[in-house]
């Protein structure tokens, strides 16, 4: 079925009558990698996609936002050696991300958002965010579904430590593919997983970051504990997920760069 903001669905004349003043394109950017024992290698374009075509059916009829076609493999390099995990460096990624932009501005838009579903992007996501706004002077986001969820209060059935260290094929990521795509998710193989993490304040939450793969932390893949995910979680997490991103859709629509004081003013 046609979708009227996916601009994959329309044609050229369609996307050249866009009114360019305000509207925004959104792009879904996913991966291909590993999950665990119970999350599908899709889980972060389910959640980006399925995340954002949800918020993007609730604006305003008259609200100017288009779906981009997802981007569905990504900077995956520290889930390597586990099959299945599909994945290209991050050079690749900021050619992809940056042409994107210059062809996204090409068709006449001046805002774009890259939605993001996996933490391995971020750095990526900096870096060329800012260089189309510079090369391009359009006006640049990113941000991710998963957001609005994160610090959500967890059921006491919850390892404590997954507020900290839930970090991958973790609570939330299983209630929101529960709640997308529910036959994907295996619940009988979802077990908690709390690497040993360093109390130095050299790691995941310390001053100096120590850079890492999967595989020097974790066996099976997870990060924080995915276990007690019920089908009312699951549609409460997705709730908050999808009314977060109508709420930042709306906000990217509206924003504009604030004039900076004249240099009188010194
Ligand atoms: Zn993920």
């Amino acid at each position: 079925m046609a979708n009227k903001r996916f601009l994959a669905h329309m044609t050229w004349p369609e996307v050249k009558a866009i009114d360019k003043s305000k509207a925004l394109a959104v792009l879904p950017v996913g991966a291909t990698e590993q999950h665990g024992h119970h999350l599908p290698l899709y889980t972060d374009t389910i959640i980006s996609s399925g995340v954002l075509e949800r918020a993007m059916d609730r604006l305003p009829e008259v609200a100017p936002a288009y779906l981009l076609p997802p981007i569905t493999i990504s900077k995956s390099n520290e889930h390597r050696g586990f099959p299945g995990t599909i994945w290209v460096g991050a050079k690749t990624l900021y050619d992809m991300l940056f042409e994107i932009g210059r062809s996204v501005h090409e068709s006449g838009f001046r805002k774009l958002c890259f939605f993001n579903g996996h933490g391995g992007n971020v750095g990526v996501l900096h870096s060329v965010t800012r260089d189309i706004r510079d090369e391009f002077g359009m006006t640049t986001f990113f941000g991710s579904a998963s957001s609005y969820v994160n610090g959500v209060d967890l059921p006491p059935s919850v390892d404590s430590r997954e507020k900290d260290y839930g970090i991958h094929a973790s609570f939330t990521e299983t209630a929101l593919v529960k709640a997308l795509e529910p036959e994907l998710v295996k619940d009988e193989l979802a077990k908690p997983c709390f690497p040993d993490y360093p109390t130095t304040g050299i790691g995941l939450t310390g001053k100096v970051y120590a850079q890492w793969k999967t595989e020097d932390w974790s066996s099976t893949g997870v990060f924080g504990d995915p276990t007690g995910v019920t089908d009312e979680i699951a549609a409460e997490y997705l709730e908050l997920a999808v009314e977060g991103t109508v709420k930042f859709l709306q906000d990217m629509i509206d924003f504009e760069y604030a004039k900076p004081p004249t240099e009188d003013g010194l």
